[in-house]
């Protein structure tokens, strides 16, 4: 019982959901369905009237009755036409749903939310089952064809009272005396006991086992997921298979995991074809015994011939009414399994409270950003990446950050980036904990390119703008900062070329091209920080060399800090700080770093060895 009220309690928010978003979609539903159970019993009760009409000899009214029965299935068959032609917008309408609502949460939790492991199973497990399995359409569906059932059980219920309490002309005998109303009632109660326990073991028995079927195989459906979105679905990861030789053995993983997909479906069809098979044995049962007892209230008088039609039909409807609930519980029972991980992701939490106070808006870029004992750990992790960190970073000054990999240079720029919070400690802005402000505007105070940096399949002017208005001036203007403006001008759109393939017919650009175009976007968003995450690590020396002294000028007036493994550029900076192990082990400028002799020195020289 509990089970059923846990699933009905999801059906019963998504559908409140759907509602929401609009507010026709349910009563048209509605509308649907008791147009449809309309139909069926207007044409039971007026073919009941016909045929006796007929048996009576009553051919003129017979013929008007058969005229209703024309005009009330015209009309009603063609209300439900035309009203399930609107469906079919509605239902991708409704189906699409399920996807808005899972990016709109996306996007409005934090990035380090999102990192959970757990998060991105609940998004990949209900995305694929959804698409497996319909999602909110079928949702929609089973309630419809269960409120259809309860609406039949509920007008043949009354029918089937009424036949059970006619009496009949006839009350001697053994059959006249089945016939009262008592026995009637008594035999039809039989019937629907043993319809109800029959039905309740065939949906106990097979439920569950479809339920086991179900769970074991999400696992095979996560790794199927990742090899066609990530592996089979992405152009460069082609380039690795091929160099290394991999397509063996990444088409025998996939065929593994198909092979045990195709048995997947096939163990659910027996499944489900063997709960079908008792299904019918069950009602055919229930049925044979409902046109019994109709029969037997006809031979005995108690009905008239042609009422025989109408409440044989009742009954039928009775039953299938019944067997379609349970049906359907067992189908929003599944849906159920996916929507609740789903309906629990649109209810998680930021990790974090948000912050509400605005950036002060400042023309003099007097942005004072600093870090102060600062610990930091992974979410999942046990070490600390981050360990009392401190470090004020000067107005309009150029920071360089180095160290090995791995010593915490990104996880630094993350943190102040407000992409991760500090496990200890806090990094202030003016004085204030970052926590405090408004995550949108502090974010708007930074220019970032990451070592990872992402374009994406949009046209130049939108991956330079990302999201801001377009002007084109500049764009082009940022272009030529990070020089490539050169080779955008080459393009066969120019500004409004698509990179790559995936949506339109694009143009393939090579790394170093879109580090520079990346570079452009940071620049584009005049951000008062410029923070750049090995920036030039596609580029050659040459290239490198000029990026920097582009930079230089470019971030003038601006603070700016940069990662880099070429310490060549640490030259241009203000100050250095240096990372080992999570620490700033070191911090001063490049000559007094180097006269210091420390770890400092030993990598200038390292590299300078290369350079000479
Ligand atoms: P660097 O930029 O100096 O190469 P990072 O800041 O990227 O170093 O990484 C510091 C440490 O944090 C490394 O040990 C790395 O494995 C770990 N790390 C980085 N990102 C994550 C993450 N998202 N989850 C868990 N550990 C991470």
């Amino acid at each position: 019982m509990r089970e059923i009220l846990s699933v009905h309690k999801i059906g019963y928010r998504l559908l409140g959901m759907i509602h929401g978003v609009d507010s026709t979609i349910m009563p048209m539903h509605l509308l649907e369905v008791c147009l449809s159970v309309v139909q069926v019993y207007a044409g039971l009760y007026l073919t009941a009237g016909l045929i006796d009409l007929l048996l009576a000899g009553a051919y003129g009214q017979a013929a008007e009755w058969a005229l209703y029965l024309l005009l009330v299935n015209l009309l009603l068959g063609t209300a439900t036409v035309l009203l399930k032609r609107k469906f079919r917008g509605m239902e991708t309408r409704i189906w699409q749903l399920f996807y808005v609502w899972m990016r709109e949460k996306a996007f409005s939790l934090d990035y380090e939310t999102m990192e959970r492991p757990e998060i991105s199973e609940k998004i990949l497990f209900s995305e694929r089952r959804s698409n497996m399995h319909g999602g909110l359409g079928m949702l929609l569906y089973y309630y419809c064809d269960i409120l259809r059932a309860l609406l039949h059980i509920l007008l043949s219920a009354a029918m089937v009272l009424y036949v059970c309490m006619a009496r009949p002309s006839q009350e001697a005998g053994f059959w006249g005396t089945l016939a009262r109303p008592l026995p009637s009632m008594i035999l039809f109660g039989g019937a629907l006991a043993g319809m109800a326990v029959g039905s309740w073991k065939v949906y106990s028995r097979f439920g569950a086992r479809i339920q086991e079927i179900f769970e074991s195989h999400t696992g095979v459906e996560n790794k199927i997921s990742y090899l066609q979105m990530q592996v089979l679905g992405d152009a460069k990861v082609g380039k690795i298979i091929r160099l290394y030789g991999m397509q063996e053995m990444i088409f025998k993983n996939a065929m593994e995991n198909l092979k045990s997909s195709v048995a997947f479906f096939g163990k659910m069809c027996d499944v489900e074809r063997g709960q079908e098979n008792a299904n019918n044995v069950v009602s055919s049962l229930f049925a044979a015994g409902s046109y019994l007892l109709v029969a037997l209230k006809a031979v005995t008088g108690a009905v008239t011939v042609g009422a025989f039609t109408q409440y044989a039909g009742a009954m039928n409807q009775f039953g299938s009414g019944c067997f379609k609930i349970i049906a359907c519980h067992g189908g929003l029972r599944e849906i159920c399994t996916y929507m609740g991980p789903f309906l629990e992701f649109l209810d998680t939490d930021n990790l974090h409270a948000k912050g509400s106070i605005p950036v002060e808006k400042r023309t003099d870029g007097e942005y004072e950003l600093a870090f102060e004992h600062v610990d930091f750990q992974y979410p999942g992790c046990q070490e600390l990446v981050l360990k009392d960190v401190n470090c004020r970073l000067r107005i309009r000054g150029k920071l360089a950050v180095v160290g090995k990999n791995g010593a915490g240079k990104t996880t630094f720029i993350n943190l102040l980036c407000r992409l991760y919070e500090p496990t200890a400690g806090r990094i202030t802005l003016n004085g204030v904990d970052i926590r405090k402000y408004d995550e949108e505007e502090y974010r708007s105070l930074f220019g970032v390119v990451f070592q990872d940096f992402k374009l994406f399949a949009f046209p130049v002017w939108q991956n330079v703008t990302a999201g801001g208005t377009r002007e084109d001036d500049r764009i082009r203007a940022a272009l030529r900062q990070a020089d490539a403006a050169e080779f955008v001008e080459k393009l066969p759109q120019g500004l409004d070329t698509y990179l790559y393939q995936e949506l339109e017919e694009g143009v393939t650009v090579s790394g170093g091209e879109a580090q520079k175009l990346a570079l452009a976007r940071a620049l584009y968003k005049d951000a008062p920080v410029v923070i750049l995450d090995e920036p030039t690590a596609a580029l050659d020396p040459k290239a490198e060399a000029e990026v920097y002294e582009r930079f230089h000028k470019m971030v003038e007036g601006r603070t700016s800090i940069y990662i880099s493994h070429r310490m060549s550029s640490c030259r241009f900076c203000d100050e250095i700080i240096v990372f080992d192990k999570g620490q700033i082990v070191e911090r001063g400028s490049h000559e007094t770093l180097y006269a210091a002799g420390g770890s400092y020195a030993r990598m200038w020289d390292a590299q300078a060895r290369y350079y000479a």
